[in-house]
């Protein structure tokens, strides 16, 4: 470049950095508003993060809850239409995912709810009386109208469970990594209990934007994970859990 001093292609090349540098920091401090579980970010100011989390503040059929003073109901049977499904396993930042491809469906009083994915709570966020679980996992299931059921299978520590090796075995380790693996699969089916006895009752999304009409079916019995599969998780991802959010008048039901 003949003519420019070396000092003012510095100080052009300086100033070429800063504008580069200023422009590509709001951009990532706005985005989705940078909900977490921490004490800036977490569950007691979601509702100030943004007007679209307004819910998690103002809300009346909020969860998770505290399941407790069920009354039993004559309620229409869950069928499970699960089968293995490719892993493909996602560590978004607030929790790991598995997406579901396909034809994983739930069909319950006559609807049809397609497995959008599952993912995991560490402890757990409903209680059981009070209880709380070690983790729980939520298969998360939408209807052709939009409309959420979602199964809650709370886990405590007892026996390796060896049908969430596959998961477990792909864990990603860092927010933001996504992995597909081949030749790898996991039934959703097999990560349920052995007994699949609801409580049931209308909730929302545990997580920012907390939406509501979200229909509840948390499992009675909970299923066991090894001490050594709670920590693999627990290493990863913690305290990822919503407090139990007031009833409001709500009815639990159950099916036992
Ligand atoms: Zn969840």
């Amino acid at each position: 470049m003949p003519g420019i001093e070396p000092t003012i292609l510095i100080l052009i090349v300086c100033i070429a950095m800063f504008a580069c540098c200023e422009s590509e920091d709001p951009p990532s401090h706005s985005d989705k508003a940078g909900w977490g579980y921490g004490a800036d970010n977490g569950p007691n100011v979601w509702g100030r993060l943004s007007p679209n989390y307004a819910l998690c503040a103002t809300g009346s059929r909020q969860s998770p809850i505290d399941l407790r003073n069920p009354r039993s109901a004559s309620l229409p049977a869950i069928a499970f239409k699960y089968q293995p499904t490719p892993l493909n396993i996602h560590n978004n930042g607030h929790t790991i995912e598995v997406a579901s491809s396909g034809e994983n469906r739930i069909e319950v009083g006559g609807e049809k709810y397609s497995l959008l994915q599952f993912h995991f709570h560490a402890p757990s966020e409903h209680t059981v009386e009070g209880r709380s679980f070690d983790m729980e996992m939520h298969l998360v299931h939408r209807n052709g109208e939009g409309a959420l059921a979602v199964i809650g299978v709370l886990i405590e520590r007892g026996s390796r469970h060896v049908a969430f090796d596959p998961v477990w075995a792909h864990l990603p380790q860092t927010p933001g990594e996504m992995k597909r693996i081949e030749g790898v699969t996991v039934n959703p089916g097999d990560l349920l209990p052995g007994d699949t006895r609801t409580y049931r009752y209308d909730g929302s999304l545990t997580t920012p934007p907390c939406s509501e009409d979200v229909k509840w079916l948390v499992m009675a019995t909970p299923v066991e994970l090894s001490e050594a599969q709670i920590a693999a998780f627990k290493a990863i991802v913690n305290k990822n859990n919503r407090p139990v959010q007031v009833l409001n008048g709500r009815e639990i039901l159950t099916d036992f």
